[in-house]
């Protein structure tokens, strides 16, 4: 037999996959096993993606596996990762390393194996000694004590009682405890629950009705389904319960959320429901951790996975629900290339293996929109009206707080109730600059601006890393009036402290979130009786606290303000996720949406928490100028240390798609990144696939080739 294998390298220039003969002890390997081949002088790690009876070079020409690995990803994630590479212009290793186990995919290092350690437990006869007070040292009997509770491994029995590996060997000898070899148990992941409780809930009527319309769905082929649910309807059940109709029907599930960090009670909930029968993939799992929770899928010990965007990749290969929870969410789209879309990738991989896709959102995109069949819950679950919204311009206003906004806060203080507050500013943070010389501090290797960190007295580019002390005295002009911008949030900060006095304010920031854990500021706010949570986009995520009365919305507008097609899109959800925190207890609640100009039409469907009649507006907008969903659009953006490279670069891969018969615009220079100059390509067409193919050959071509040897690509499919 032979067996086509796609080496796990990452240059774009090797073409494989590679035949290899199979023989003796490696001749049962199959597709999805990893093999070390060689090639050439060099031994490569490599995925089987296929194997077959011949292949077209002379049997004695090819090669033998030197051996196998353990790895056993299902057929059809090895077919997804190759169809990922293919849909995100990438290359087949780095399609494949999304579908294999977690630290096996790099190709270099070598690949985790379930790691074995000593298990002690005590014997009949030690139980016998320690009764009878036999002779042994202090050491001896305290492991021995230690070990009647419970069987302990090796190490936390030397870590409790002091004794050494030879004192567990020695009392091995004379039959007092036995000593096993045993692969690590995996580890339970611990998830953080926050915010409501919740108990075995009697459905509402349309609860009901939309969890039917998801079961009727199990195990037939159609169209993905698009939970439409207004902020407090219960989706959330509504997942739970169909996750258990699929393993009721033997098969798996996948849930995917947002990052967990962020939204840790939806993967709490699943896991009170289903316990061991839950991996989750939390970004804060080590890579050991990740290879335990896979296995345990792969055997079918947890049947359900819940994580962010890269749990849409679970090797289960008895798929029946996917779910995308929060679909309208930026984080489903992988920055890295391959750049893939979590939400088509779930699309792709429901539709090969008979799975039913279900998106929810109360603020859907207008893709989804298009593209799925509609399941409505269009009122909150406890029958409470959404809160109303009330929009306040700017213009004139002194400060960050409009008139309206204070004196509501001042209420939520006599009444000792909560408020969350959204400052709408992509990290929430300022730069500094010089009041003589007018310098601006950059970063050395991108052309953008240092972002302060408070209480850290640092500066930081949010695109490289690079990192600096705060200065006091200019380097240019030796002025020491450096002014620090932005203190707008400070004197936020300080406003609202005086304004809510003595309630507390908790503040949900990246900063924040390094320090003390986002979790635990919410939990924070969560059990404190009364106070303010402010922060930026993070407080707008699906959080359910059930006793916010106010919601405040800063620069609601400064979203619209971005040169994006997706602006309107991002504000309306933005306002209306917002919205939906406040008002889900007794005592009710009201928004306010401060902007510059509040008239925006996004703004006005939010507040009338129209999404239906948003999504009309927005999808005959997008249509007129062919923005998806009715174009596609790729970005192709090249790279080079030295100017010059990266447009060349770019100029050549223009012409080869366009003589493929697509448009293409550009190149036009973007800002220096990573001390790397770059010009963009941008591809809109309304057919999709003619637009892939032709981006896909041009690019190969262009790498390719000598002349463009010191320029990079970096190709985004579906831009966000
Ligand atoms: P959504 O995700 O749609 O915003 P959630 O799933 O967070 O809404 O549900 C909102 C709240 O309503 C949660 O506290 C949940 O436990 C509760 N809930 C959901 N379904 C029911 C029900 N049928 N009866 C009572 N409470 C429910
Ligand atoms: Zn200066
Ligand atoms: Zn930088």
């Amino acid at each position: 037999m032979i067996a086509k294998v796609e080496p796990l390298t990452p240059a774009r220039s090797l073409r494989g996959p590679f035949d290899y003969r199979l023989a003796g002890a490696l001749e049962d390997v199959g597709v999805g096993s990893m093999l070390v081949v060689p090639f050439g002088r060099r031994r490569l790690l490599g995925v089987v993606v296929d194997v077959t009876a011949e292949s077209e070079l002379p049997s004695e020409r090819l090669a033998e596996p030197i051996a196998a690995l353990e790895a056993d990803v299902p057929q059809s994630l090895v077919e997804l990762g190759l169809w990922v590479a293919r849909e995100y212009v990438s290359t087949p290793a780095r399609g494949l390393a999304l579908v294999l186990p977690p630290g096996t995919g790099t190709g270099v290092g070598r690949p985790l194996r379930p790691k074995r350690s000593l298990r002690a437990s005590i014997t009949p006869a030690g139980e016998a000694a320690l009764r009878e007070g036999t002779r042994m040292g202090a050491r001896q009997r305290g492991a021995l004590e230690a070990l009647a509770a419970a069987p302990l491994g090796a190490a936390a029995l030397a870590r409790r009682t002091g004794c050494t590996h030879s004192t567990l060997r020695s009392l091995e000898r004379r039959g007092l405890l036995r000593l096993e070899s045993a692969a690590d148990a995996p580890r339970r992941v611990v998830v953080e629950r926050v915010g409501a409780e919740s108990g075995a809930v009697r459905l509402t009527a349309d609860q009901r009705a939309a969890f039917e319309a998801i079961r009727a769905r199990l195990g037939v082929a159609g169209p993905p389904l698009l939970l439409h649910g207004v902020t407090g309807s219960g989706k959330t059940e509504v997942y739970l319960r169909s996750a258990a109709a699929a393993l009721e029907r033997g098969r798996s599930a996948i849930v995917l959320v947002p990052e967990i960090a962020l939204t840790p009670q939806t993967a709490g909930r699943f896991v009170e429901r289903f316990g061991e029968l839950v991996a989750v993939m939390h970004s804060r799992l080590s890579q050991r951790e990740r290879y335990n929770e896979w296995w345990r899928m792969r055997r079918g010990e947890a049947r359900l996975c819940v994580g962010p965007r890269s749990a849409v990749f679970a090797p289960f290969d008895d798929l029946g629900l996917i779910i995308v929870d929060e679909e309208h969410d930026g984080s489903y789209k992988q920055e890295g290339d391959p750049r893939y879309d979590a939400r088509t990738v779930a699309e792709r991989r429901a539709a090969d293996e008979g799975a039913v896709l279900v998106a929810g959102s109360a603020t859907p995109r207008p893709e989804s929109m298009l593209r799925c069949e509609r399941i409505s819950l269009p009122s909150r679950v406890d029958g409470r009206r959404l809160p109303p919204v009330e929009l306040v311009g700017m213009a004139g206003t002194a400060g960050p707080l409009h008139e309206e906004t204070r004196r509501a806060l001042d209420e939520v203080r006599r009444r000792e109730e909560k408020a969350i507050v959204l400052l709408n500013r992509r990290g929430w943070s300022n730069f500094l600059s010089c009041r003589s010389c007018a310098r601006v501090w950059e970063c050395p290797n991108c052309d953008v601006t240092l972002v302060l960190h408070r209480g850290l007295d640092e500066m930081a580019c949010h695109h490289c890393g690079h990192r600096e002390p705060v200065p006091y005295v200019c380097p240019d002009c030796g002025s020491v009036s450096v002014a620090r911008h932005g203190a707008g949030t400070e004197q936020l900060e300080r406003e609202l402290e005086e304004l809510v006095s003595p309630l507390p304010v908790f503040r949900l920031d990246s900063d924040a979130a390094a320090a003390a854990g986002v979790a635990t500021v919410l939990r924070r706010f969560d059990e404190a009786p009364a106070g303010v949570l402010v922060g930026t986009q993070m407080v707008a995520k699906g959080h359910d606290f059930p006793d916010v009365t106010l919601g405040v919305v800063l620069d609601a507008d400064a979203t619209l303000r971005f040169p994006d097609f997706r602006a309107e899109e991002r504000t309306f959800a933005l306002v209306a996720q917002l919205a939906g925190r406040s008002g889900r207890g007794e005592r009710g609640g009201r928004v306010i949406v401060q902007a510059l100009d509040p008239t925006a039409e996004a703004l006005r469907f939010a507040a009338q928490h129209d999404a239906e009649g948003f999504l009309e507006v927005e999808l005959r907008r997008r249509e007129a100028l062919g923005y998806p969903p009715h174009g596609h659009l790729i970005r192709v953006v090249c790279s080079s240390v030295e100017p010059g490279p990266e447009f060349d670069a770019a100029t050549a891969i223009r012409e080869l798609v366009r003589a493929s018969g697509v448009p293409a615009l550009g190149p036009a220079p973007l800002f220096r990144r990573q001390a790397r100059h770059r010009a963009q390509l941008v591809v809109r067409s309304p057919d999709r696939e003619r637009a892939i193919v032709a981006v896909r050959h041009a690019v190969e071509e262009v790498a390719a080739a000598r002349e463009h040897a010191s320029a990079s690509f970096a190709v985004d499919v579906d831009p966000q």
